[in-house]
């Protein structure tokens, strides 16, 4: 459209669009600086075991601690570093952050936790992924299966056979599968019949109002069911009542995550709080 426009073009440009795209290309700039000026952060947060509330595994979320704008959160830069091709550096950066980190915690009230990551579906274009994540495990002498990925239905739509071969490789290393935001992602179901999956993480959208709309409660046993007779475990998350964590287990949700339980917080926050057995309290709640 732009092209047919001409030399009119700039009409189309207001000011505030050429603000945005200044702060873009600045904010490109500084993220190009980031990784060797070790501005990256990961926080954790826990998730909580239904049937023995226990903390068995944390999220791993990724932070920006830019120089200038504070700490940003990932929809800050994450859609950027896909569109740059950055991403494939940055996941880099958290697998082998997480694997530093798990080997960090032997010894410690941590030492059993396992540690999910998020990939956008852009970091599976990396034929080397699969070995770099071998690598990193290799490196800080961790077993595969304290390492969890997490990846969207996105990946079910584009590239599926590529896919489907990183995933079983990953697989077969002994890490683990969990699909996120299940529920929203446009994708069949057939994929969970194809692909080694271990858990599916419920939408937080459908858990927000579990206790209230019917439809939401009746999609959430369904996914439960659905997992189950498939041999797959179930997080629910956004769990931040606890009303829909007394409904999550009452239908034999797995896990529960979510600000109920724990915000995401720096690794020493965490430490802190599982020695002192603070993410313990909602073992309190029994919903039968
Ligand atoms: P996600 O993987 O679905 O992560 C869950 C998001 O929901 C996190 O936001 C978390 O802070 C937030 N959350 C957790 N519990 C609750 C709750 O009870 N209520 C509400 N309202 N929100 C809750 P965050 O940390 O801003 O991350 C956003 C997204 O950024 C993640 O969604 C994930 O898709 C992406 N992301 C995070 N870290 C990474 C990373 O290292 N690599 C990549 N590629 N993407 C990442
Ligand atoms: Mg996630
Ligand atoms: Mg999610
Ligand atoms: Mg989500």
């Amino acid at each position: 459209r732009a092209k047919e426009q001409g030399r009119n073009t700039y009409q189309f440009y207001t000011e505030g669009m050429q603000d945005r795209e200044v702060m873009r290309l600045e904010l490109d700039k500084d993220l190009s600086q980031a990784l060797a000026h070790n501005e990256f952060v990961l926080h954790y947060q826990p998730q909580l075991d239904l049937d023995n509330a226990e903390i068995k595994s944390v999220e791993a979320l990724i932070r920006w601690q830019h120089p200038r704008r504070g700490l940003l959160p990932p929809v800050d830069f994450i859609p950027l570093a896909e569109e740059s091709g950055r991403i494939t550096d940055i996941g880099r950066w958290v697998v082998m952050a997480a694997c530093q980190q798990l080997a960090n915690w032997q010894g410690t009230a941590c030492e059993h936790l396992r540690i999910a990551v998020n990939l956008s579906g852009r970091e599976l274009d990396d034929e080397q992924l699969v070995d770099h994540i071998r690598e990193a495990l290799k490196a800080e002498n961790v077993p595969a299966d304290r390492l969890e990925v997490e990846l969207t239905e996105e990946i079910f739509i584009q590239n599926i056979e590529r896919n489907l071969t990183q995933l079983s490789r990953l697989h077969q290393l002994g890490v683990h599968l969990a699909i996120d935001d299940f529920g929203v992602g446009y994708s069949s179901l057939g994929y969970l019949r194809d692909f080694p999956v271990d858990l599916l993480k419920i939408d937080r959208s459908f858990i927000t109002e579990v206790t209230e709309r019917h439809d939401d409660a009746v999609i959430t046993r369904a996914v439960i069911n659905l997992a189950h007779n498939l041999g797959i475990q179930v997080v629910a998350e956004g769990v931040e009542t606890e009303e829909q964590l007394a409904f999550l287990k009452n239908h034999r949700c797995n896990l529960a995550q979510g600000y109920l339980i724990s915000r995401p917080i720096p690794a020493a926050e965490l430490e802190r709080a599982m020695a002192q057995g603070l993410l313990l309290t909602r073992t309190t709640v029994d919903s039968e």
